[in-house]
Parts: structure tokens; sequence; C-alpha cells
């Protein structure tokens, strides 16, 4: 009673009512308010004859889904099933009813006069979208969320495990990426670890699916995903440098699909969500930052892979040099970047190319790798026909110093 009463409002005491479960289908005005003339009087219709227009208005006689928070399930959608049903005459005008949990701010329920209310803009000054949506999706749709600082907590310790992990496979595949083009051979054959990496997928999709099935249960759907991650890192910590990046990748192309699905904003690659400075620090085609530094950064890595090695080795300078020449004229042309060196210790001039020029470097390098080539084949040649001339002439001393020789035998003989 007293919630059909609240749903009367309390302002107007509803007179003359035949049953105490009726309600107001046309309220009339008091003096000063809008109105409407009817065969009642003037007057405006009552809150559940606006939402009942309004729906049929726009979907008909009858609708399959019709949400509204808890606190509307009754009198509110009872009392829009009960004149909707009659108008029609049919026996059910809605289907399914989905009823959302209430939003909570630190225990107390956000409401207009507690002025407890947080505005979506104030939220968002605060938190990011990413975290918000995250705050959402570990409190199933149908409960009620409480905003407060300890669940905002976890939601900040999800995000940061799930964006080093992201990070970290991204890396461990350009490693392996890397590797490959230099030629080491990575073996395909999965062992034991690799096996119970792809057993705990094969269960988190299983665990994923019946949360989902399970009236939406998307706090259970994350933590299949966080155990995921956690059996991810495992396997990174357990397998050394015989780590397979294709489980890995296989692990968060499927994180990042159920993040879609969730609504998150993920990368192209499907390997992570989008960073958060995404909106800030990004480029036009939305290319992320760690997109367009990490080529460069890699080739930068490197090269101090191979100085620091060489200096552990005490390896001779000339690696270094060999490094630096393929530093200019390989790694660093194939991402557009020219250095010219130049006299006096000055340090090169560092040119960004744009691919034709690129292109007319790599033709001039060619050209003059061909010219130092010819060059020396005809020094060859040169040193060749000098060595064959020298050869002759020794040939023909040689004869001399023969006879001589036989001369000098002979006289020997003769004593
Ligand atoms: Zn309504």
């Amino acid at each position: 009673m007293e919630l059909i009463e609240d749903g009367e409002g309390s302002l107007t005491k509803a007179e003359g009512k035949l049953n105490p479960s009726d309600f107001a289908l046309w309220k009339s005005s008091k003096p000063g308010e809008p109105f409407w003339d009817s065969p009642w009087g003037k007057g405006r219709p009552g809150w559940h004859i606006e939402c009942s227009v309004m729906a049929s208005d726009f979907v008909g006689e009858g609708m399959d889904i019709h949400s509204g928070g808890i606190d509307l399930a009754f009198p509110h959608h009872d009392n829009e099933l009960a004149q909707s049903e009659a108008h029609f005459d049919c026996k059910q005008w809605v289907n399914y009813f989905l009823h959302t949990g209430h939003l909570h701010i630190e225990g107390q329920k956000m409401s207009k006069s507690l002025k407890n209310f947080i505005t979506i803009d104030e939220a968002l000054a605060k938190y990011s979208s990413r975290q918000l949506r995250l705050t959402f999706a570990l409190v199933q749709w149908n409960n009620n969320l409480d905003f407060k600082e300890s669940l905002l907590h976890e939601v900040r310790s999800i995000e940061s495990t799930l964006n080093k992990f992201f990070k970290n496979i991204r890396a461990l595949k350009l490693d392996n990426e890397h590797k490959v083009e230099s030629g080491v051979i990575i073996s395909k054959k999965f062992g034991k670890l690799e096996k119970k990496l792809f057993d705990d997928l094969a269960a988190a999709k299983l665990k994923v699916r019946a949360a989902f099935c399970d009236n939406l249960a998307t706090p259970f759907a994350i933590r299949a995903l966080m155990d995921l991650v956690n059996s991810s890192n495992t396997y990174i910590s357990t397998v050394g440098a015989d780590i397979k990046v294709d489980p890995l990748i296989q692990v968060v192309k499927y994180i990042t699909k159920i993040l879609n699905i969730l609504g998150f904003q993920t990368r192209q690659d499907q390997l992570g969500w989008l960073d958060d400075s995404q909106s800030s620090g990004s480029s036009s085609d939305g290319a992320s930052k760690e997109d367009i530094v990490m080529p460069y950064v890699k080739v930068l890595s490197n090269f101090r892979d191979l100085v620091r090695s060489s200096a552990i080795d005490k390896a001779d300078y000339k690696v270094l040099l060999t490094a630096c020449d393929e530093l200019r004229d390989k790694e660093l042309l194939k991402l557009n970047v020219s250095l010219d060196d130049r006299s006096d210790k000055q340090g090169a001039l560092v040119k960004f190319l744009t691919d034709s020029e690129r292109e007319e470097l790599i033709k001039q390098q060619e050209e003059k790798i061909r010219l130092q080539q010819e060059k020396e084949a005809k020094k060859l040649q040169q040193k060749k026909a000098a060595e064959a001339k020298e050869r002759e002439r020794l040939a023909k001393g040689k004869l001399r110093f023969a006879y001589k020789d036989g001369t000098r035998r002979r006289s020997h003989q003769k004593c």
C-alpha cells in the first residue's frame, strides 16, 4: 500500500478510489498547472499513462523487452501493464522486464534530495570512461551498485593488471618477430606448459559463456578473465627462454574479444584495449603513441643490446663500427630515418624521409655499392694482371736462373 501511495505521488491524495489498489489514469490540474480538456474535466495524464502512450507510440501493441530501475517494478510497471493490456485487449503487453539495480554512493542511495548524486561529467573528470565501465561490469546489472572507494580500488588494480599484461604480450610478440627476422629458429612444438595454458584458455571460455548465460553475470566473466591472466603470467615466469608467444596471443585476443563485447574500446589488432591516452595523445588515424613509437624504440633497444654485449665481451671496436653502419643503412632507413654523417665529430644530421625519398636514397646506396664493387673488381683485375706479368717475369728469370744454376751444376759436376 505504501508503494501504491508513493506511486500516486505524495502531492495529490487520491480521492474516490473504488479499490485501494486503483490508480489514477487522469489527474485534475490545480490552478496554474498545465492542462488538457477531457470528459472528466481539465487535467493531465497520470504518470503510468505517459509511459504506456509513449512506448505504444514507438513499438506498437506489444514489446519484447521493457527496462527500468527496480524501483519502477511496482506499482508503475504493473499499472502500465494493467492499462495497456486493457487498452489493446491483449494478455501480454511486455514479454520481459529488465529491472536494473540502484546506484548507491558509499552505501547510500543516490538521490536528489540527499544531494549525494554524481553527474556523469563529474565522474568522468575523476575517473576514465574505462574505469567507470569496469566498475559497472564488476557488479551484475540487476544488483545494486555501491560506488565506493573499495570498489574503485579493485577497478584500478584490475585495470593495471590488464594493462601490464597486454603490454607485456605485445612486447613479447614484437621480440619474437625480431628473432624470426634475424634468423633465430623457434620451435613450434608445444610442451606441457603450453598445453596447460591452452587448457586454461578453454576453461575460461566455458566459464565466461556460463556467466553470460546466467543473467549476464559480468562480474563472473571478468573474474574468469583475470584468472586466465594469472595463469598466463605464471606460464611466462615458469617457461623461461623457451617461451612460445602463440598461446599467449590467443589468450590476449580472447580477452580482448570479451572486453569488446562488454563495450570497452579495443585495439584493431585485437591485442588488448585502447590506451587511455588514446584520446589525447593519438594521431588522427587512431594509432596510439605506443604503436607509433615502438618500432623506433625497438631499433634503439636492439642497438643497446649489441653495445652492451660487445662491451661485456670486450669485443673489437670494429664490431661497433659495423653495427653503426647497419643502424644507419638498414634499420633506420627501413623506418624512413636518414642519418647524414658529418665531418669533425659534429654528429649525424637526422632527417625524416618520405617513402619516395627513401627509395631514392636506397637507389643511391645501391649505386654506390655497385661502383665500389666495380672499382674493387677492376683493382682486382689489375692486381691479377700485374701478378700475371710478375709471374711471367719471374718465370723468365727462373729460366735464366735455372740456366745459370745448370751451368753451375755442370761446373760442379766437373769438380
Ligand atoms: Zn515508465
